[in-house]
């Protein structure tokens, strides 16, 4: 039997409402439309607040134990549909099959650490200046949560965010992209089988998000605002959370160096920046968007990498032989013909790629001759192209490296450790893999510095966030 029967266009609040309005999800591998979902608006979205706020005061008095009871059911449940859950993210948003099941089991793995970390949320006591006085620390939750997430993890941002919120014992809106709420359905249908109380968790699909964000945002009974998507769009969802002064939380973009040093095991670099560039088709936050190669094994690296690109399958993200399929949309495809075209008029050199194919592919892409000047060294491509810079000595790639406004995501190859100590400590990221090109995991921290964002989600930190410090100070009587 399927998770959720969506032949209604269902979205959940306290329960599964039917939306009056409905728009169309396309498969970006065939542009045919798989079904057509709520399209929830204001009425929606302040009703939403309502049972949040309500919900809250139950859900926040059980306890930690009941909590991660239900955690812990709604990890197992994930893990009893990982093929559905895979197939849908497929479809909705064309991630190759392999890499799904892999998502499936990274967002699930989110909230069996949450289920444990539910029961770790301590206090503290302190000595006070004064004999009769016990001071004290404790943690509460935080309230009513508005999370919105993005299109390219559609499970395991939305677990890396509500998994936490609610082991804290916060309730949570969550308004998923627009181009994938069909897996966020299915996950709340799982948290209510799970025996997640009616209203602790509301799934709000939406075509047009900023009338609905918008009017949540300003409702001062949310008191927390936690989003993973575009820069743009975070900056924006910053300034309008400062009217209510809520406690925000921001995982935006990311313009990731990998760096390659003259005694790097370039094998291992190329098996790791292949992993690391073309995973999701290029498309996501900490994809390696330059690579800096020295100067003394570039052409080496060059013709090995553009071999390990030449070999991937491009294809129907639904075959398990599949490593690279359709971008999400048309102006994920405009985006990097545009990055690839202004590189080339700026005298950059294609190795192997370097244009569109059918629908919405484009070929696994090398570049060489890269100047500071070109789109593709300022810009998240968010694509399967990588441009391939020289450097000469430590010093120089550190400047190069550092000068973006992003800081999310950096990568070093290397075997000498001091080098690897001593570039990992200056260079200005939130997330640093040293010789390893995958290291998002949920007990590690995530998150960037600059303007890739505010606050950390995963491990002990993730819970954080969602948290309130209160001091008590208890003056003892005579
Ligand atoms: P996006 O900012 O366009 O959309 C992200 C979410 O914001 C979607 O749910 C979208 O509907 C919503 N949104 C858009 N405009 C809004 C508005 N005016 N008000 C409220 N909500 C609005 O980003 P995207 O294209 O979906 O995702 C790609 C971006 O996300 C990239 O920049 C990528 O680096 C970033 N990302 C960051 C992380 C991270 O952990 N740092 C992880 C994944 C993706």
């Amino acid at each position: 039997m399927p998770i959720l029967d969506l032949s209604k266009p269902l979205y959940f609040t306290d329960d599964w409402e039917i939306a009056e309005k409905t728009y169309a999800i396309n498969n970006p591998t065939t542009g045919k439309t798989i079904l057509n979902i709520a399209d929830c608006g204001v009425k929606e979205a302040k009703r939403a607040v309502k049972i949040a706020d309500e919900s809250f005061l139950l859900w926040r008095q059980k306890t930690a134990f009941e909590r991660s009871k239900i955690l812990m059911n709604w990890y197992e449940l994930i893990l009893e549909h990982v093929e559905e859950l895979a197939q849908t993210m497929t479809l909705e948003m064309a991630k190759p099959i392999r890499e799904s099941r892999g998502e499936v089991a990274y967002a699930a793995g989110f909230v069996n650490w949450y289920a444990e970390e539910a029961k770790r949320v301590y206090g503290e006591t302190f000595p006070s200046h004064m004999a009769n006085k016990r001071a004290m620390m404790i943690k509460q939750p935080v309230g009513p949560v508005f999370a919105i997430t993005p299109w390219n993890f559609p499970l395991a941002m939305l677990t890396r965010k509500a998994a936490p919120a609610l082991a804290a014992g916060c309730t949570v809106i969550l308004k998923p992209a627009e181009q994938t709420p069909i897996s966020a359905l299915l996950l709340a249908k799982l948290w209510q089988d799970a025996g997640g109380p009616s209203g602790t968790l509301q799934v709000l699909p939406c075509e047009k998000p900023a009338e609905l964000s918008e009017l949540i945002i300003a409702d001062p009974r949310i008191r927390k605002i936690t989003f993973t998507g575009s820069t743009k769009v975070g900056k924006l969802l910053y300034k309008q959370s400062a009217e209510t002064v809520k406690k925000i939380s921001l995982e935006l973009g990311g313009h990731a160096p990998f760096i390659i040093f003259e005694d790097a095991d370039i094998e291992l670099a190329v098996k790791e920046v292949v992993a690391s560039k073309f995973r999701n088709s290029g498309q996501t936050c900490v994809c390696t968007n330059r690579i800096y190669t020295h100067s003394s094994i570039v052409s080496e690296f060059a013709r090995a990498y553009a071999k390990s690109a030449q070999n991937l399958v491009v294809g129907d993200p639904a075959d398990d032989t599949t490593d690279i399929g359709p971008l999400v949309n048309q102006a994920s495809l405009q985006k990097v013909s545009s990055h690839v075209d202004d590189a080339l008029s700026k005298g950059a050199r294609i190795i192997t790629g370097g244009k569109a194919l059918h629908g919405l592919f484009y070929a696994p892409t090398v570049i060489t001759d890269i100047k500071d000047n070109m789109l593709i060294m300022q810009e998240e491509s968010f694509g399967p192209i990588a441009p391939i810079i020289s450097f000469d000595s430590e010093e120089e790639v550190l400047k190069m490296a550092n000068n973006t406004e992003y800081g999310l995501a950096a990568y070093i190859y290397t075997n000498n450790l001091s080098r690897a100590y001593k570039v990992a400590e200056a260079l200005e990221y939130g997330i640093i893999g040293v010789n390893d090109g995958v290291p998002s995991a949920p007990y590690a921290p995530f998150g960037g510095l600059k303007q890739s964002g505010l606050g950390r989600e995963g491990g002990k930190w993730g819970i954080e966030e969602f948290l309130e410090t209160k001091y008590i100070s208890v003056s003892l009587t005579q």
